[in-house]
């Protein structure tokens, strides 16, 4: 239950994270961070203007909710506080707190603090000073008759600008940093839960993203491909226009299963996608991939898995951004960035068509490739593939 009176409030106030940090390049950070900004705006009246270093938007009431649920997911702000907006007039900030109080009163609220900010040295009063007369004129002319410094039921921040905004919560937000600030990264991405989360928390980290996915049509159903691309609508709330390519595997897919040993297929497998991927990101100067991989999550994800699939990158990093992350905390992600709902829809996977019964499950680097050499025209085979590659621009 909010003691907050949502009808007074016009502006909401933004704090920028690590970009304090960033010295010479700040200017930069800001200049993107107020450019997604204004993407995500699109449609909404605002205005964005700073007040004394600290950014703030102006809007209106009605759409304060709806934009700060935009703002939310803007990669580079740490924090937000929906504020009302007043001159810095005493008179004017005293009405506008005991508007604030009368309805928090109103609604449950039995004791209060006020917080007192003063950015604007200009200002007559000191801060503690000010707000020991803001808390007594609220205690005088309100129904209040308690201040509590402790644990308080409300509290009335007030920040003194060039400008005053009063507001009394802070949101939290996700951080990171503004997309596009690290770089341009390629996600292999899947149907499943993974390889979404991944995909967040490295556009968190401010990498611009790309996706690819590989399919075996027609044993992979174009649902299956549908899915994929839904997932790709939603993570581009974050991401922003993105591209998915897709590549029909299922050449090599057959090949492997005819050739070689049945319990490292889907290692083989594996490796062909790094191959394509690294092949993509290459052309497309994308300069690293991300998987959805976790330490032991299967098979493929233990220490000789992850080592049989890394050795075929020849110049790229791969992140895995969840590598040290359990499976439960990697479905909260899922749940809060909108993914997980998509992702448990049923669907075949590409991976799991010629999947052993018996994976082996610590494979050798010398074993894989023992069999690999039982695969002949393997580049031409990729290179089929890789010109065969279909691509879909989304958001
Ligand atoms: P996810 O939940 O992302 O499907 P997973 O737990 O099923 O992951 P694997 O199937 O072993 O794990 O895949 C590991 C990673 O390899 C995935 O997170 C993804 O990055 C990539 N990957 C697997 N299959 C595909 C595919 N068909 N297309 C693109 N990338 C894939
Ligand atoms: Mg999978």
């Amino acid at each position: 239950m909010s003691y907050t009176n949502k009808e007074l409030l016009n502006s909401i106030g933004l704090a920028y994270g690590e970009l304090s940090l960033k010295g010479k390049n700040r200017g930069q950070f800001e200049k993107k961070l107020r450019n997604k900004i204004k993407k995500v705006l699109e449609g909404f009246e605002y205005t964005l203007f700073d007040d004394i270093s600290k950014p703030y938007l102006f809007i209106n009431s009605e759409d304060l909710d709806a934009v700060t649920e935009k703002i939310k997911k803007v990669f580079g702000i740490v924090g937000l506080n929906q504020a009302a907006k007043v001159e810095r007039e005493d008179e004017q900030i005293k009405e506008k707190l005991l508007q604030f109080a009368e309805y928090a009163y109103e609604k449950g609220a039995r004791n209060f603090k006020v917080v007192v900010n003063r950015s604007n040295k200009g200002f007559e009063k000191n801060s503690m000073e000010y707000a020991k007369e803001l808390g007594a004129h609220i205690l005088i002319n309100s129904p209040f008759e308690k201040v509590k410094m402790k644990d308080a039921d409300i509290i009335f921040n007030v920040d003194i600008r060039k400008n005053v905004y009063i507001y009394t919560d802070k949101i939290k937000t996700y951080g990171g940093l503004p997309l596009g600030s690290t770089g341009k990264g390629l996600v292999l991405l899947s149907g499943g839960i993974d390889s979404p989360v991944a995909s967040f928390m490295m556009a968190k980290r401010g990498m611009r993203l790309n996706f690819v996915t590989f399919h075996s049509f027609p044993f992979t159903s174009k649902q299956a491909l549908e899915k994929i691309k839904e997932l790709t609508e939603i993570l581009s709330i974050y991401t922003g226009k993105a591209r998915l390519y897709s590549m029909n595997i299922l050449k090599i897919q057959e090949i492997i299963n005819e050739k070689t040993k049945k319990d490292l297929a889907t290692i083989l497998g594996r490796r062909a996608m790094m191959r394509l991927a690294e092949r993509l990101a290459n052309t497309m100067q994308y300069q690293a991939l991300i998987t959805g991989e976790s330490l032991g999550q299967v098979a493929s994800q233990t220490m000789g898995g992850l080592t049989c699939t890394n050795a075929v990158m020849e110049k790229l990093p791969v992140f895995r951004p969840l590598i040290g992350m359990d499976k439960t905390e990697i479905i909260d992600i899922a749940k809060d960035i909108d993914t997980y709902e998509k992702s448990i829809e049923p669907h075949e996977d590409s991976c799991a068509l010629f999947a052993p019964k018996h994976p082996v499950t610590n494979p050798k680097l010398e074993d894989v490739l023992v069999e690999e050499e039982k695969i002949e025209n393997y580049d031409e085979i990729l290179d089929e593939i890789f010109n065969e590659k279909e691509y879909f621009n989304i958001g």
